[in-house]
């Protein structure tokens, strides 16, 4: 297991690959969050890796949130999940003992942000929520279509309990930097369009650790990283992670 020390200095590499990044668009280094992908880590890696100044937590799955989340409880980072969300696994995600979720950045569907917002009106919270899009058109990936964002934004924006926050995407996963940097270009397209009328849906979440770079030149707000810093992650059995 990496030691608190030694995850400090990886989460210190790629927040220096964030700044360099950044000073090299012209932004601001401050501008651009890291969020830790904790998919299938052991809790107390999880928690040495809040303890080395991790703030923000992505997570894939609703029962490893919840597992990691009530671990590192007592620290407070904010927790977000990245991973597709089925409408039966809502209850399990806001529950009244759970408060720890803080953003849902995967919301695909109509359905699933109304689904959320009744969950959320039912135990009296808020919720921020991101709407995930699917840039690279592959089939593989959940999110909605670019040119559908706009109107599921416009929709989600209008449910009580949520706050549409921003948009998130997976990158094209192929070694041509030119067409995964267009399909970051393409999200902020969107987010540009649609934050003239709902100003708080500012958020980027896009880049991962090969790719940072690029998704920062295009504007991230937010990247999320976990073989940076965890080291790659056993090979799945029996089909792709979710
Ligand atoms: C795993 C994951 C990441 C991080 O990917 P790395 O290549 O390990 O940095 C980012 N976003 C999502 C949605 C993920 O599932």
């Amino acid at each position: 297991m990496p030691t608190v020390s030694e995850l400090r200095d990886a989460i210190a590499a790629v927040r220096a690959r964030i700044a360099d990044a950044a000073s090299a668009a012209g932004r601001d280094p401050a501008d651009v969050r890291l969020l830790l992908a904790a998919k299938t880590l052991p809790d107390d890696v999880v928690r040495a890796a809040v303890a080395a100044g991790a703030d923000l937590l992505g997570e894939n799955r609703v029962q490893e949130l919840v597992r990691h989340a009530a671990a590192v409880a007592d620290l407070a980072p904010e927790v977000h999940l990245i991973g597709h969300l089925q409408s039966n696994k809502v209850n399990a995600l806001l529950a009244p003992e759970r408060p720890f979720v803080t953003c849902v950045e995967s919301v695909d569907s109509a359905a699933i942000a109304r689904r959320l917002d009744r969950r959320c009106a039912a135990l009296g919270r808020d919720l921020d929520v991101m709407v995930q899009v699917n840039v690279s058109g592959e089939a593989t990936k959940s999110g909605v279509g670019p040119d559908d964002a706009p109107a599921l934004a416009a929709e989600v924006a209008t449910l009580p309990r949520l706050r549409l926050v921003g948009f998130m995407t997976i990158g094209l996963n192929a070694p041509d930097a030119g067409r995964v940097r267009a399909g970051y270009a393409r999200l902020r397209e969107v987010r540009d369009a649609v934050v003239r009328e709902i100003p708080a849906a500012r958020e980027l979440s896009m880049g991962m650790s090969g790719d940072l770079e690029l998704a920062v030149a295009e504007g991230a707000t937010i990247v999320r990283v976990g073989t940076a810093v965890f080291g790659a992650r056993p090979a799945p059995r029996g089909g792709t992670p979710g």
